[in-house]
């Protein structure tokens, strides 16, 4: 194919689709993409624009990032504002307001252990940070020997090579790479529901590998609460709250990955609230800028920053050379103040309740094998995967945007959604897997 489109035109759709398809490669899929994969040309408020002239009420807010949805005119205009300063400058030996006000507002509003803050391109940099500062921490305590993680089955945390090897072992692409992978410990996945009763058998095989472990362990990472991408499962806080009394108890450190559940999902501004607990790393990323762009940060306390810093190496070895982008940073911090602004709690109550009542019938359904809604996050698991190409045509012949994965059918709508499209995203939603 000629890819020679006159400069000056807009691209025609067809044009985009045969590039698409001959050219680019999209998440997990293969080249050319079995499914098709629908032309978006804009997105305003809850809705995607396609280039037909559909729209589609989002219900995936971009995998977990666009909570005040799209083209919000305060983000732009904080954008705008900073593009007029500088787009970018490199943060060896320079500092700017953007960062600043950001770190400030992060170590305020995460739990007050957490007071250095070490900002990045993606949530897995993010990760592979934590476990870098973990190890780090280790070496210069003279204990080189604590180089391993542990983790929960179930779990993801990103597909660069050390967030990989602390993924699900079977639901991530592990066995591809499990020649190069550092091998991790793993224990069962939480199996005590978030309101399920507590009972000390659901912590008995993470207490075990840490008591044979411990020597060998730099961190604990898991997901607080909410296991996203691994299985969308929501565990009981008390579970969260055991791990971090092991931890200290073994002299592990814990990193929760709240990339996530960070800024409200969960109905708390953090999940780690939820057991009241604070980890020794946190790593923060998708809704960090409102789903604008790309950016991420792995706080830590003062502990594990001057435990490095104090060794013979004297530093953290990471820079990434996009490191605290003055327009990432600046649109976060618009993010942010437009959340603690606005009624976010009301908002995520408001569709967890909705969500409750719309989904939960759906148990009853022959195809179901479960049910599970917490704050703005609504999961159908299905007994078989679906069919995803005529599965999300059905989605989209019905107005609304929904990506199931396997046999999880699940919806985390931005925040500001409104009730009657909220109601339109959930009975779409229900009707396409009644009809499955
Ligand atoms: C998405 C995600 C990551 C990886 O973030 P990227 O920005 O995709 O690299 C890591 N951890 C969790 C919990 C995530 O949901």
């Amino acid at each position: 194919m000629t890819l020679t489109p006159p400069l000056t035109d807009p691209l025609s759709t067809d044009a985009l689709l045969q590039i698409d398809r001959e050219h680019i490669w999209h998440p997990y899929t293969a080249i050319p993409s079995p499914h098709p994969n629908y032309p978006v040309v804009s997105a305003r408020g809850v809705r995607l624009h396609l280039a037909d002239g559909r729209t589609l009420i989002d219900g995936m807010s971009s995998w977990w990032c666009a909570l005040h949805g799209y083209n919000h005119p305060e983000l732009n205009a904080a954008l705008q504002r900073q593009m007029e300063e500088m787009s970018h400058v490199m943060f060896g030996g320079i500092t700017h307001p953007p960062a600043a006000e950001l770190v400030q507002l992060l170590v305020e509003l995460t739990p007050a252990e957490l007071t250095r803050v070490f900002l990045s391109d993606s949530g897995s940099v993010a990760v592979e940070v934590a476990i870098k500062m973990a190890l780090q921490y280790w070496h210069a305590q003279g204990r080189a020997q604590k180089t391993r993680l542990l983790t929960v089955r179930s779990g993801y945390h990103g597909d660069t090579f050390g967030a990989m090897s602390v993924c699900d072992p079977v639901t991530g692409m592990h066995h591809l790479f499990s020649s190069v992978l550092p091998q991790q410990v793993f224990a069962e996945a939480p199996g005590c529901g978030f309101n399920q009763a507590w009972d000390e058998k659901y912590i008995a095989d993470a207490a075990q590998l840490l008591a044979d472990h411990h020597e060998q362990l730099a961190a604990f990472i898991l997901e607080p609460i909410v296991q996203g991408a691994g299985g969308m499962r929501f565990y009981s806080p008390t579970y969260l709250k055991r791990v971090r009394e092991l931890c200290d108890h073994y002299d592990v450190l814990l990193i929760a990955d709240e990339i996530a559940t960070g800024f409200g999902r969960t109905g708390k501004l953090f999940a780690c609230e939820h057991a009241g607990i604070s980890p020794d790393i946190m790593c923060l990323g998708k809704a960090l800028t409102g789903g604008y762009m790309t950016l991420a940060a792995t706080l830590c306390t003062d502990k594990v920053s001057s435990g490095i810093c104090r060794s013979q190496a004297g530093a953290f070895m990471h820079g990434p050379t996009f490191m605290g982008n003055p327009l990432a940073c600046a649109v976060a911090v618009a993010s942010i103040r437009l959340l603690l602004r606005s009624p976010w709690r009301r908002r995520v109550g408001a569709i967890e309740g909705h969500l409750r009542t719309v989904l939960e019938p759906c148990r009853a359904l022959p195809g179901v094998a479960d049910v599970r809604v917490l704050g703005a996050i609504g999961v159908v698991e299905l007994i078989a995967p679906v069919e995803m190409a005529s599965f999300q045509r059905q989605l989209v012949d019905r107005g609304v945007w929904v990506r199931p994965f396997g046999k999880l059918v699940y919806v985390m709508p931005p925040f500001i959604i409104e009730p009657a499209d909220l109601e339109h995203l959930s009975a779409a939603l229900v009707e396409v897997i009644e009809g499955n």
